[in-house]
């Protein structure tokens, strides 16, 4: 389905649900440590979501086994948690995550350093990628083209000499966890659909130190950099307005 102009009830949902979800990330971010393994924090975000009366939209989606997703270094998205995935030091720890609140979804992902950030090249992804997701926000508005906010998002990447993951893009969310259009982190401006305010839209730079050429694992969900090198992922849900953009799932400071 196309993302909708959500009703003022919907967008009052999408706010709590959205809040709900920058403070689970939060929690989650904190717990990101070497010695954990990633289902451990995979519990915790599914306990801690059903103590706040909310339900995980990740969980069977397509047949994805869990609630969230956590990807390690050169994963880029979709990584399963596993008991036997162990966090070392120096890792980069993606956390992708969603909440479904009385009935409405919010979609976002950040990335962390695990234990001791040593390695200049990572932090700089991290907070370029960040600053492209700054970027791709910045343009959003009532009329605005999904190649408005593709253009931003790559100037920033381009920049900085990153690859940008091609095959996995933004898009709408609301009512489901994934609605049209595609928001693609490449592209021109003035072209692609237009949106309106009262959208709501995740937006989701995936950015590497080396190509942008992926591999899918073997075991169907993990998507990885095909030269192995180091990449970043940082998501936020939002809501167009009339003049710009509300972040839903802001992160308490
Ligand atoms: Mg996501
Ligand atoms: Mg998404």
């Amino acid at each position: 389905m196309t993302t909708r102009v959500k009703t003022a009830t919907e967008i009052q949902a999408m706010r709590e649900s959205g809040r709900l979800l920058g403070m689970l990330l939060s929690k989650l971010e904190a717990l990101v440590e070497p010695g954990i393994s990633t289902k451990d924090l995979a519990v915790v975000a599914a306990r801690e979501l059903k103590a706040l009366g909310a339900s995980a939209p990740f969980l069977g989606y397509q047949g994805f086994p869990d609630v969230i997703c956590i990807s390690l270094n050169n994963e880029i998205v979709h990584g399963i948690p596993r008991a036997d995935n162990i966090i070392k030091d120096g890792d980069l720890v993606s956390l992708d995550f969603g909440v479904n609140y009385r009935g409405m979804i919010t979609d976002s992902a950040l990335t962390v350093i695990a234990g001791k950030a040593s390695n200049t090249k990572a932090i700089e992804l991290i907070k370029y990628t960040a600053a492209s997701l700054d970027a791709g926000i910045a343009v959003v508005k009532d009329n605005v083209r999904t190649g408005d906010i593709a253009a931003a998002v790559e100037g920033v990447l381009k920049k900085h000499g990153y690859g940008i993951v091609r095959d996995l893009v933004g898009h709408g969310v609301g009512h489901e966890l994934h609605e049209d259009p595609n928001i693609p982190n490449y592209g021109r401006a003035n072209t692609g659909p237009w949106l309106k305010a009262g959208m709501t839209i995740a937006i989701e730079p995936m950015a590497t130190l080396g190509g942008e050429q992926v591999l899918l694992r073997p075991d169907g969900w993990t998507v990885c950099t095909r030269d192995g090198s180091l990449s970043a992922h940082l998501e936020h849900t939002i809501l167009i307005t009339n003049d710009g953009a509300e972040i839903l799932t802001q992160r308490p400071n």
